[in-house]
């Protein structure tokens, strides 16, 4: 009976992995589709600083409006345009339309000459040789500075080939671009290469603030990072604030700006406009 049982687990393990391996399949070839048809859109989401609460820019974070699925979250495909390849044209199209918004909102006189768009960069797209050529031509294209945009690098990337990256961070930031370090805290060699990395701002990831209030392991990790911030100069961005009880505690803080459901979530261009438009007219 085990044995039987043993048996057919293992028939059904296989069939898994097969159709697996078959859904993956297909998602990219609906992925290669999304990306001739254009089935990709941005959403903003703003970074309010801390003392002011003033939008001081946003995150630009990817979508899919698939025909039949709906509106589809980038952990469900971003893996795939990942190891699909398929991320080094999406990524560019990502970094060039948010090039076009900035130049759009600065024509409308809806975006200050030092607010920026924080762009999260993957590891195969930052891996290309012509990453930095892309982004700055995106730049020039649109007649912008390069202080328009952030970049939000993760631990991932600098992990895979460290020398190489602080090369490219280091051309990065010499044009003017500011970096990021998303998700900060969540992977293994954090101190280490913070001496090493040249970066601007640190994002303090979610899972910090969630409980941060009624966890003093958090509230001493965070505690940590922000003085270590501010010795070493680097910017805080506090990300997931959801609740009062979160904000407050910030505030309290030297951390700069936060971003989260208590302010807003990530919006559609409109809706962000509409934002803007009420910051300007208050
Ligand atoms: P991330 O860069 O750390 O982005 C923050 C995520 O947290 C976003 O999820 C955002 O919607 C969500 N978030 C914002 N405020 C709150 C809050 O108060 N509470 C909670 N629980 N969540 C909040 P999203 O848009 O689903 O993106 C997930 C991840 O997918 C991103 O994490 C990023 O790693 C990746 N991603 C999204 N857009 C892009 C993109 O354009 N390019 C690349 N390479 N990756 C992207
Ligand atoms: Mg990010
Ligand atoms: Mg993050
Ligand atoms: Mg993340």
């Amino acid at each position: 009976e085990a044995k039987k049982q043993g048996r057919n687990k293992h028939v059904f393990f296989e069939i898994d992995m097969a159709s697996r391996a078959e859904s993956a399949y297909s998602l990219e070839n609906e992925l290669r589709v999304a990306v001739a048809q254009n089935q990709f859109f941005l959403v903003f989401q703003p970074q309010v600083g801390v003392q002011d609460g003033v939008i001081q820019g946003a995150e630009v974070l990817i979508r899919w409006r698939h025909p039949d699925r709906g509106i589809v979250p980038p952990f469900e495909f971003i893996p795939v345009l990942e190891s699909s390849g398929l991320i080094y044209e999406v990524g560019k199209w990502i970094i060039r339309e948010a090039c076009y918004y900035i130049r759009k909102w600065q024509d409308l006189g809806l975006w200050h000459d030092e607010a920026w768009l924080s762009v999260n960069v993957s590891p195969n797209q930052f891996y290309n040789p012509v990453f930095v050529d892309d982004v700055m031509e995106a730049l020039k294209e649109a007649g912008l500075s390069p202080t328009a945009l952030e970049l939000e690098i993760t631990e991932g990337i600098v992990i895979r080939d460290t020398e190489n990256t602080i090369k490219k961070l280091e051309l990065l930031r010499s044009n003017g671009i500011r970096i990021a370090m998303d998700d900060f805290g969540t992977g293994y060699s954090s101190l280490s290469y913070l001496k090493r990395i040249p970066l601007d701002v640190l994002k303090i990831d979610q899972s910090f603030v969630r409980d941060i209030t009624v966890d003093p392991t958090d509230k001493a990790i965070v505690e940590a990072i922000l003085s270590m911030s501010k010795n070493i100069g680097l910017e805080v961005v506090a990300e997931g604030i959801e609740t009062e009880e979160h904000y407050k505690f910030f505030k309290g803080t030297s951390c700069q700006r936060y971003q989260g459901y208590l302010y807003s979530p990530p919006v559609e261009c409109k809706r962000f406009e509409d934002m803007l438009r009420e910051r300007v007219v208050a």
